[in-house]
């Protein structure tokens, strides 16, 4: 069996496993932050946790552009660099700034669970880009699907930065309870952040187009909407004025 083979039947179980995810956290909430529960095991630190389930997207990236024979072209070296403006800040700097209970851990098991997805997502996407696909010309920059990609990927980046931020900024330092945000788009919805992430990674599914990038959309939806929905039910439940208009994920709609 060749590798593209291989490669297009794990394009095909991947999208199968995301339906699953997808199902299953409309019933079952990941089990860190606000949703931390026991039985899930031995934990880690919140910041190891993060580390841990991040750190193999960016290094197995890396690994796989290796592997393809380190193309220097334009292309490549912007889909390198557009991924890792994302997983450097996820792996090695948003762990260090978060503000939060020290005590409080993420399970390894779902650390684990989060770093095997980061490879083989990493493997999706990079074996695409460099090697299994098409070998992309400096021209594809100019490409109207690069350039429309590279605006969602920059323009949720940003919007998933600002959200973290104001998150972070509702604790002073040692401080470990939650707020109700204010202000932009926390004005429409629970969480900017998840809205953010996933724009980006549509965008990026958009200015690759690429089946690894695809699957990684749907799957960033698969995870994150659901997670949003839990966040509300939360806010609601935990503050009686919250905003009655606020949605969870999307304005206006969800
Ligand atoms: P959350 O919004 O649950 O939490 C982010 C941080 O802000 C945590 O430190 C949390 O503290 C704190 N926080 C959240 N709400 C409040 C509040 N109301 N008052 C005070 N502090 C608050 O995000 P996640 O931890 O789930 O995710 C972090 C980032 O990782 C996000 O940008 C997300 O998009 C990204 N991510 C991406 C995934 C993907 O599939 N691509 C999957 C998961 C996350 P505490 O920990 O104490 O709750």
């Amino acid at each position: 069996m060749t590798e593209r083979a291989i490669y297009d039947l794990l394009v095909w179980a991947w999208l199968g496993v995301a339906v699953l995810t997808v199902l299953s956290l409309l019933w079952i909430t990941a089990p860190y932050g606000r949703h931390a529960r026991g039985g899930w095991g031995p934990q880690v630190s919140n910041r190891v946790g993060w580390v841990l389930m991040e750190a193999p997207a960016s290094l197995a990236f890396l690994g796989f552009w290796l592997y393809g024979g380190a193309p220097l072209g334009a292309t490549a070296l912007a889909f390198l660099g557009l991924w890792q403006l994302h997983y450097v800040y996820r792996a090695f700097i948003y762990p260090f700034a978060v503000r939060g209970d020290p005590a409080r851990g993420m399970p390894l098991s779902i650390a684990l669970m989060g770093a095997l997805f980061n490879v083989v997502n990493a493997y999706l996407n990079a074996r695409w880009l460099f090697g299994l696909g098409p070998s992309l010309p400096a021209s594809w920059l100019a490409d109207p699907r690069f350039l429309a990609g590279a605006a969602l990927f920059l323009g949720g980046l940003a919007t998933n930065r600002w959200a973290d931020r104001v998150l972070r900024e509702l604790r002073q330092p040692g401080e470990h309870g939650y707020k109700v945000p204010r202000g932009g788009l926390y004005e429409r919805i629970s969480c900017p952040n998840y809205f953010g992430e996933t724009v980006q990674w549509i965008g990026w599914a958009v200015l690759t187009w690429s089946p690894g990038g695809a699957v990684f959309a749907l799957w960033t939806a698969a995870n994150l909407v659901p997670r949003a929905v839990s966040h509300h039910r939360w806010y609601q439940s935990k503050f009686a004025d919250y905003p009655p208009e606020r949605r969870a994920v999307i304005p206006y709609v969800l």
